[in-house]
């Protein structure tokens, strides 16, 4: 973990989709290639510790909403075999019963089983890839995504719903629009995450950014089925 990062990890979003969100930690991203993301730095290879501080975290969730959203910034497969079991106690404990993880393309194959120990008892599991858009060039060539599949049909086979990212060069407000559209045509929810600075080599670009606010953002503002991140810590935790 990075030394002096002292991260909210438990928040409650209250409108679009009202859920608790918790961020937990693990042994880290497996890709770890993407030229615009440093919070896979938010992890750890001592198991013991990542599941003490992840049990912290989950004993505040109530089950308020029942629905319940566990981000640890890479996949659900980076976590360790308790933290995972202590999740499923609680969502029987406390009556959520839905439960949205995120994922890399790369265990893609992975998902159904994991779908399935949480079917199997009753919660409803939904997976969230990082797509971050259906232009595939800029995607694969400039932030290295690491998805090869370019069919949005087939990725949808695996995968419920999508972050893009939006408001860096090369995108225009044409683009940023039909990356929603196609997003909301295949998947049942997309969250739109606004580039932030940080210290990677793709920097948010203000022009893409005021196209964003000025045509983007309204069309989809209201949209029960688009989460919109115009700063990274906006749904309370990091
Ligand atoms: S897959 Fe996710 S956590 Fe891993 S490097 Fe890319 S954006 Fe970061």
């Amino acid at each position: 973990m990075v030394e002096g990062f002292n991260p909210i990890r438990y928040s409650v979003i209250e409108d679009k989709n009202p859920r608790e969100i918790v961020m937990l930690v693990g042994d880290g991203c497996k890709w770890r290639k993407c030229r615009f993301c440093d919070y896979h730095l938010d992890s750890s290879k001592d198991i013991e510790a990542n599941f003490q501080l992840n049990k912290q975290v989950l004993s505040n969730v109530t089950g308020k909403f029942g629905e319940l959203e566990v981000i640890n910034s890479g996949s659900f497969v980076d976590l360790d075999k308790k933290t995972i079991e202590l999740i499923k106690q609680i969502c029987l404990k406390k009556g959520i019963k839905e439960i949205h993880f995120e994922c890399h393309y790369m265990h893609k194959d992975d998902v159904q089983n994991f779908k399935n120990s949480f079917l199997n008892i009753g919660i409803k599991p939904i997976i969230k890839l990082g797509l971050e858009t259906f232009d595939y060039d800029l995607r694969e060539k400039v932030l290295v995504k690491g998805i090869e599949e370019k069919n949005p049909e087939v990725i949808a086979n695996y995968f419920d719903e999508i972050n893009l990212l939006q408001g860096i060069s090369g995108q225009t407000k044409e683009s940023m629009i039909s990356d929603i559209e196609t997003g909301l045509k295949y998947f049942s929810r997309i969250c739109v995450n606004i580039m932030v600075e940080n210290q990677m080599p793709i920097k948010p670009d203000k022009k893409v950014i005021e196209q964003f606010v000025e045509y983007v953002y309204p069309l989809y503002k209201d949209n029960d089925r688009v989460d919109i991140l115009l700063n990274n810590t906006d749904f309370g935790v990091g």
